[in-house]
């Protein structure tokens, strides 16, 4: 992947490895997702596995929620490209199984996991095979003796109950989620978790929603945390084919300028100044073809051209509609003049003159 420079951030947790992958300690921030398929369907789930790590997910978390999935997960993690979590709920021995199986790591949720006893056999099993824990605490399903509190501090208080029995335990390779569907409660959980741990962080808003306000909350969120240093991976949950997240991800990582993947498309809103030209359509356009370059550019599609350059002055390449024609410009500056027809080629001819890809 193409990585242009990014904006530093505070170092505030420390570092694991979820396979091959560094995860906290000032490591990028790392983009996973989770498969929808049945896991026993191991053609599909080792598909969608291949299809969200083209997209750019790093990680890649599958569902091991009975002996069926165990067993078609073992094959799929073999068949992988991307260390795989294993994400456990209820039963602790669908964990001791994947870990056996070749997971990097098992997430298992403190809620519905059982007491302290099977937890430690999960931590024990975690040191034996050398992989990696997540705690993943949702506020959905925090333990009944958090119940009076507060949201956000049941979830706090959750994950550091879990957090102390695996550090007494010599356990360190792990990495915590508190998670919410409520955008405050979930920023405020892990602001004050930061306060009493270093563990890595993973961030998402649970059950966020569909395309546009799922991507819109977690957007919120990470927004709250990531430039401050808090969170180490993240997932956007969309009710979606899961493949939708990865450039949600990428999006808001490149709006915060911590990672970037892929050009970046502005556009302005257009207004009466366009004199007909379709800048919607022309950014649609534009946005479509650039989905699969790597490099990060930056793109303008502008209305007009009294504005349009000067407003966009920081793009690597442009277009400004006019009445019959468009302008190409540069950082603000006019390049060429061509005809309305010729605006999209004439763009993406300069774009190729440089070697962008
Ligand atoms: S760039 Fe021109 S067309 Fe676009 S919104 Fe601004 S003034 Fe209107």
């Amino acid at each position: 992947m193409t990585e242009a420079a990014v904006r530093e951030r505070p170092v505030t947790s420390r570092q694991i490895k979820v396979g091959d992958v560094p995860v906290g300690g000032g490591a990028p921030v790392v983009v996973q997702s989770m498969t929808n398929t049945m896991t026993y369907d191991v053609e599909a789930t080792v598909q969608q596995v291949y299809d969200l790590n083209a997209a750019g997910a790093e990680l890649v978390r599958v569902s091991v929620n009975g002996s069926k999935a165990l067993n078609g997960f073992r094959e799929v993690v073999w068949r992988s490209p991307v260390p795989l979590i294993a994400d456990i709920h209820f039963d602790y021995r669908m964990a001791l199984g994947a870990a056996d199986a070749g997971a990097a790591c098992v997430r298992i949720n403190p809620g519905n996991v059982g007491n302290d006893d099977r937890y430690r056999q999960v931590i024990e099993k975690c040191q034996e095979t050398g992989i990696a824990m997540r705690i993943g605490v949702n506020s959905g399903s925090v333990e009944k003796q958090y119940w009076d509190l507060p949201k956000h501090e049941a979830l706090v208080a959750s994950a550091l109950h879990k957090v102390e029995v695996a550090e007494e335990m010599d356990f360190f390779n792990f990495k915590v989620s508190l998670k919410a569907s409520h955008v405050p409660e979930m920023v405020e959980a892990n602001r004050r978790f930061r306060e009493h741990s270093d563990a890595p962080l993973h961030l998402g808003v649970t059950e966020a929603g569909t395309k546009l306000t799922g991507s819109i909350k977690t957007a919120a969120a990470l927004g709250q945390l990531l430039p401050y240093g808090i969170g180490d991976t993240i997932r956007v949950s969309l009710a979606e084919d899961p493949v939708e997240e990865i450039p949600v991800a990428y999006q808001i990582l490149s709006s915060l300028d911590l990672r970037h993947r892929g050009p970046n498309v502005i556009a302005c809103p257009s207004c009466a100044r366009t004199l007909g030209f379709d800048v919607i359509g022309m950014a649609a356009q534009v946005e479509n073809r650039l989905k699969h370059y790597e490099d990060h550019f930056t793109v303008a599609v502008m209305g007009c051209i009294v504005n349009g350059p000067g407003e966009a002055r920081d793009a690597d390449y442009g277009v400004a509609g006019g009445k019959d024609d468009g302008v190409i410009f540069s950082k603000g500056e006019p390049l060429r003049k061509v005809g309305r027809d010729e605006i999209y080629d004439a763009l993406f001819e300069e774009i190729a003159k440089d070697g962008r890809k």
